[in-house]
């Protein structure tokens, strides 16, 4: 049975599953490389359940309890207890395997072990790892309180027990779960990235500025959010990860990330995180930046 649940990056997803999971009972260790990630985490999950109390979505007592339910740190120690630990750093995959080499030594025996990945493959994750039958892929969406579906993803060596266990998981935390294959960026991403690669392509080519793309997205598919408004929210550092993991991972022309995207990575707008994407966010409304 899953009680404590460890969670690694302490970013935009990993501070939204350690709340989720807090706030649903489970015990959470959460850790992270920069301690000034933790802190803004756990910042964030106080005003994030704050506001939702405000609301009357939740009690008082269970924000208390929620945040009192979350331990944070910088060693691979607070894991030892851990039934379950959500890998949710950096879309990396150097750096994932190198969470998955300090993870392991401090792993309970029956403990699974779960990667967030939005593209990586999962059977070469869980094949770093010492328990590839116990090693899935859970695929929360951003931002994790708000939307409602878990993808789940097995490895070609995951078990039934773990993929049972990881979505009964998924379900008490209120999610509703699809199962993907273990192909490049798994179903969501596999349509999803394509499209706002081809809206960075459709302002490279001057065909519309960033403001008519996503207006005519909007008004024009009904997206709640235009394609370069969602590219900032998800990360530009993010979106070119993975689609250099389509590009590679299925050598085909058609996934080439566009040269406008590398170029804002390498000039560190990465999006609503740092600031500054395709929209400046230093104002109070966001302001186009072409
Ligand atoms: P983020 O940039 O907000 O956070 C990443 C965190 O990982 C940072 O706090 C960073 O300090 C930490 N980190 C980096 N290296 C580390 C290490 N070696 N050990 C521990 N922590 C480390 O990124 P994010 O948007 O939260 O994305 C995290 C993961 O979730 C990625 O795999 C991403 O693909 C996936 N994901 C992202 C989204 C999205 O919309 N942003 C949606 C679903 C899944």
């Amino acid at each position: 049975m899953i009680q404590t649940i460890g969670v690694i990056g302490a970013g935009q997803m990993g501070s939204g599953i350690a709340q989720v999971c807090a706030l649903h009972g489970f015990d959470v260790t959460l850790l992270d490389v920069r301690p000034e990630a933790l802190e803004k985490a756990v910042a964030g999950i106080d005003g994030h359940l704050a506001r939702q109390a405000s609301k009357g979505k939740i009690e008082a007592a269970d924000k208390d309890a929620a945040l009192s339910r979350i331990k944070t740190g910088t060693d691979y120690r607070i894991f030892d207890a851990s039934d379950l630990v959500i890998e949710a750093a950096t879309e990396n995959e150097d750096i994932k395997r190198d969470i998955f080499k300090q993870l392991v030594p401090h792993l309970k025996a029956g403990a699974m072990v779960a990667t967030n990945t939005s593209s990586i493959s999962i059977t070469r994750l869980a094949a770093t790892t010492d328990r590839p039958e116990r090693f899935i892929g859970m695929h929360f969406m951003n931002p994790v309180p708000v939307m409602q579906l878990v993808e789940i993803i097995r490895g070609i060596a995951t078990s039934e027990d773990t993929y049972q266990s990881v979505r009964d998981l998924a379900h008490k935390l209120g999610k509703t779960s699809a199962v993907s294959e273990d192909f490049p960026a798994f179903i969501v991403n596999r349509i999803l990235l394509p499209m706002i690669n081809e809206a960075i392509y459709t302002l490279y080519e001057g065909v519309g500025s960033v403001e008519a793309i996503d207006t005519a997205m909007k008004l024009g598919a009904n997206h709640p959010m235009g394609p370069l408004e969602l590219a900032d929210f998800i990360g530009l550092d993010t979106c070119l990860s993975i689609m250099n993991v389509l590009y590679d991972g299925l050598a085909d022309s058609k996934y080439r990330p566009c040269p406008l995207l590398v170029k804002y990575v390498e000039a560190g707008w990465l999006g609503r995180k740092v600031g500054r994407g395709f929209y400046d966010y230093s104002k109070d409304t966001p302001v186009p930046t072409r």
